[in-house]
């Protein structure tokens, strides 16, 4: 059976909403991502002040170990203790932050120490050795201070690295879901629509099958009434015909070998009219044929071809009251196909069949202007 277009349609649509509500769990995707992993990007990026914090401490320890350094060397004093106030100074004005003050204990009272060495040293009231010795407590507070920074930093880069491999887990079971769900509705789909094409074919079928005379495999009642709406305005012609004496026939022989005859007749009658016409079985021994009919001469020449037919045929009937073969009585009428005409064209085909019967059968009528 050819996929209906409605169908096809149905499976466009079904598809385009699947597309689209991916689309849609991708965007929630992307917007979760930026609402939640950017921030926590932004939050590794933001350790950069700590770096920072790190390296400016670093820088204040280097310059106080430099200090250290003048301070003890064999240079001249005066200029010893010039390089160690300004290394003391630079050192001073880097590790004068905020955040040290507040989150380091020994970072008030080493900038407290170093201000004080500063000023002892302006005033020359300290000796080289003493203030060496002195600066030993700052640069231990700025070494901690430097240590505790890194540590921080170690443990931002862990808890960055940990969310994002829990961001990426949540990304890869989502997509999953996402296309079990997708292969989840396509499933459901197809199978509704299989459920739908096989419904349809059964039904399809079944009324072919109402459509048929199950004898003889020619269309019934039904079938004629149906043709003719499908054939509206065209010049059709309507032949029935009727069997001779069929139920002595049936006597002498037997049902089944009527059945026998019925179907032999049907594809006599399809025979003689050379597949031009539309055979139906209206019940029992009587059968209906629908053709083309440009004109009333041309049903005429049907009607006499079928009796002609048979009497070639010559099928036996033993119990025929005039000692003949099997015989067919035949009555025909033209008309324009309409749902109107039909009933009448029906009762003036009857009409001359009926005439053929009550003149003795065995041959053809037609009534004109029906
Ligand atoms: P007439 O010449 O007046 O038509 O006489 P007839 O005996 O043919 O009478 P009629 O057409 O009224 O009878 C039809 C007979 O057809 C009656 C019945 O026994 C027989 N018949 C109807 N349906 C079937 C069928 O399916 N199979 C067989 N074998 N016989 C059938
Ligand atoms: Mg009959």
């Amino acid at each position: 059976m050819q996929p209906r277009p409605l169908a096809r349609q149905h499976r466009y649509i079904t598809w385009l909403s699947l597309s689209l509500m991916s689309f849609l769990a991708l965007m929630v995707l992307i917007v979760y991502e930026s609402r939640w992993v950017y921030p926590e990007i932004q939050a590794y990026f933001s350790q950069t002040g700590s770096l920072t914090g790190q390296q400016l401490s670093t820088r204040a320890r280097v310059y106080l170990q430099d200090a250290q350094s003048e301070l003890l060397s064999d240079q001249p004093e005066q200029e010893a203790l010039e390089a160690a106030t300004m290394d003391i100074d630079l050192a001073y004005g880097l590790a004068d932050m905020h955040i040290y003050r507040r989150e380091y204990a020994c970072a008030e009272p080493s900038l407290t120490e170093l201000d004080r060495l500063a000023a002892l040293l302006a005033a020359r009231d300290i000796d080289r050795i003493a203030a060496a010795m002195a600066l030993f407590a700052p640069i231990q507070c700025l070494t901690h201070i430097e240590m505790d920074q890194l540590d921080r930093r170690g443990a931002a880069i862990n808890d960055f690295s940990e969310s994002t491999r829990q961001h990426s887990l949540v990304l890869t079971y989502s997509s999953l879901l996402i296309f079990v769900m997708g292969l989840l509705f396509w499933w459901l789909h197809e199978r509704q629509l299989r459920r739908t094409d096989r419904a349809t074919q059964e039904t399809f079928e079944w009324m072919q099958r109402a459509m048929r005379d199950p004898l003889t495999g020619i269309g019934n009642r039904s079938a004629l009434h149906q043709d003719v709406l499908a054939k509206q305005h065209q010049s059709l012609g309507l032949i029935l015909v009727d069997i001779d004496f069929f139920k002595q026939y049936n006597d002498a022989y037997g049902h089944p070998q009527g059945d026998t005859l019925l179907r032999q007749l049907a594809a006599l009658i399809g025979k003689t009219l050379n597949d031009k016409a539309q055979l139906y079985r209206l019940g029992g021994d009587e059968f209906a044929a629908l053709l083309h009919c440009p004109d009333i001469d041309t049903l005429k020449s049907y009607c006499h071809q079928l009796i002609e037919g048979l009497r070639e045929a010559d099928f036996m009937h033993p119990a025929h009251p005039d000692k003949k073969g099997v015989t067919l009585s035949v009555g025909g009428s033209c008309f324009v196909a309409d749902e109107a005409t039909f009933p009448y064209a029906y009762e003036a085909a009857d009409k001359a069949l009926y005439r053929v019967k009550t003149m003795g059968r065995d041959g053809w009528q037609v009534t004109e202007d029906a």
